[in-house]
């Protein structure tokens, strides 16, 4: 804290937990919803800066975040695993505790025991051990001797969990070894544990430093030793999801990828989230609110997308306190999310085309009777395609249209994707609009080698080709079910 700050500001050190997003706890989650400040640190899954209120300053840091900004509310600090685990957090807090901050502390999930727990690996087992040791391969270099109590650890036996030091494994094993310690016993090392990117070693103390080196398993690794690694053989649970290791970019805006990238990585993908669009309140927000406010003397309102769903009723909520003052109108949302959307507010879709082509929404129509002379209001983004409207009124309706939201692209990128994706690479990019192709390619960022492309439908995938591009896989059901079903066969062709 800056010495002129009048106003008392909170620090909240909060666990990151080891990577899955599912294992951030709720405390941190509102920790993050809640900050002027975030600072994260390397480790820390940068995809949970997405619950970060837009205007929170971010900044990523390793070191010394406790001297933050001045005059802040909160600042979080999201420090990964346990902030009190072998990471800085509890020397961060002694300062932040000495210039008088007040602060709070959120444990977190601890790669210490998650990481073996994603490999199939308890800490303990009744018939192994009754007890387990956490300690540091990587110590202090200033330091003269060794810290680590081989002979004690020798003696110890039970599960033994090392942090850090992958690259001190050799002296570690070997100084085990020469204490006594036999060279048949179970090691596992996990690396990127939790993530998509997990990858697991097993071996024995004698020879896993060798597995190691000829590998190049690198850090950051948890390496667990004892009689528990057996168990893996038949608890390895995490490392059989089908799309482990694939790295996948999601391009949906902030708020919408989270369905998408919640089921790729329940499928054990890596997801980088690449939002390149962003939903804004349309150009002409007044004319769209009073479209809203007669809605109720249209017969038809025709939703085309769940975004336009939700602008639709946020607006539509400030002016009435009340549902019924929608009327009479009937309802038609095209794809089953837009119709859940709608459902969402506990109203009846009255029309569901199977199929977003225009053609065939004028022809579900049709079957309906006649819609000569019926009044429509097609709920849309602005620039969006002009076909439906444009089929509708060649049937006789009156339509008018509603631009009810925008689409701007996404030129922030707060959580480091872009680097992501140039340092790691990709397998696959998904697009789910036309613009998200325009926007991700707008970006124009270097092609990463090998990288497939995934499309939701026709419409997006003719937008790819336009570009140049060859789409990959197509989805069937031209939604997020639909798309990650076509991701599935693609990789397991
Ligand atoms: N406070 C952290 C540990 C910080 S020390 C915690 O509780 O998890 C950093 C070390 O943690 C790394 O060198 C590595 O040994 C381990 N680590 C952290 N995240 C990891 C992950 N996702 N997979 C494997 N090891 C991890």
């Amino acid at each position: 804290m800056s010495k002129g700050a009048n106003k008392t500001g909170k620090v909240c050190l909060a666990g990151a937990g080891p990577g899955d997003l599912g294992l951030v706890t709720l405390r941190a989650k509102e920790c993050i919803e809640n900050a002027d400040v975030i600072v994260y640190d390397h480790l820390a899954n940068p995809d949970m800066l997405g619950w970060a209120r837009d205007d929170a300053e971010i900044i990523y840091a390793g070191k010394q975040p406790g001297e933050s900004r001045t005059q802040q509310e909160i600042t979080s600090l999201l420090l990964d695993g346990d902030p009190f685990v072998f990471g800085r957090g509890a020397e961060e807090a002694q300062e932040i505790a000495t210039a008088g901050i007040p602060f709070e502390i959120v444990p977190g999930i601890t790669s210490a025991i998650a990481g073996p727990a994603y490999a199939g690996i308890p800490m303990t087992h009744r018939a192994h051990n009754s007890h387990v040791t956490f300690f540091t391969g990587h110590e202090d270099p200033t330091k003269t001797e060794s810290a680590i109590d081989y002979a004690a650890l020798a003696k110890l036996g039970g599960t033994q969990v090392m942090l850090m030091g992958v690259e001190h494994l050799g002296v570690v094993t070997s100084e085990m070894l020469k204490h006594g310690v036999r060279g048949d016993l179970p090691v596992a090392l996990v690396r990127w544990a939790t993530t998509g990117q997990q990858e697991t070693l097993t071996g024995t103390l004698s020879d896993i430093a060798q597995k190691v080196a000829a590998k190049n398993f690198e850090a950051p690794a948890v390496a667990v030793f004892g009689d528990v690694v057996s168990l893996r053989d038949t608890l390895n649970w995490y490392e059989k999801r089908p799309l482990l290791g694939k790295r996948i970019v999601v391009t949906r805006t902030r708020k919408q990828a989270s369905v998408l990238s919640n089921r790729l990585r329940a499928l054990g993908a890596h997801v980088i989230e690449l939002p390149t669009i962003r939903i804004e309140p349309p150009s002409k927000l007044r004319e769209f609110a009073e479209l809203v406010q007669d809605a109720h003397t249209y017969d038809w309102i025709v939703f085309t997308s769940a975004n336009g769903v939700e602008a639709f009723f946020d607006i539509f909520f400030k002016l009435y306190d009340d549902a019924r003052e929608i009327g009479g109108v009937r309802i038609a949302a095209i794809g089953p999310a837009t119709a859940q959307r709608v459902k969402d507010f506990h109203l009846h879709v009255d029309l569901q085309p199977e199929e977003f082509v225009a053609e065939a929404v004028v022809r579900e129509f049709k079957k309906q009777g006649s819609i000569e002379n019926e009044r429509i209001l097609v709920v849309r983004a602005e620039k969006a395609r002009d076909v439906l409207p444009t089929e509708l009124s060649a049937t006789g309706a009156i339509v008018d249209e509603a631009f009810a939201y925008r689409t701007v692209p996404e030129t922030r990128d707060t959580s480091g994707a872009q680097r992501q994706l140039a340092q790691g690479g990709a397998d696959l990019v998904t697009f789910t609009s036309s613009s998200t192709v325009e926007n991700f390619l707008a970006l124009g960022l270097p092609w990463p080698k090998g990288m497939r492309i995934a499309s939701i439908g026709p419409i997006t995938s003719k937008t790819v080709r336009d570009h140049g591009l060859e789409v990959d896989v197509e989805a069937h059901r031209h939604d997020i079910d639909g798309l990650v079903q076509a991701i599935g066969k693609l990789f397991a062709r």
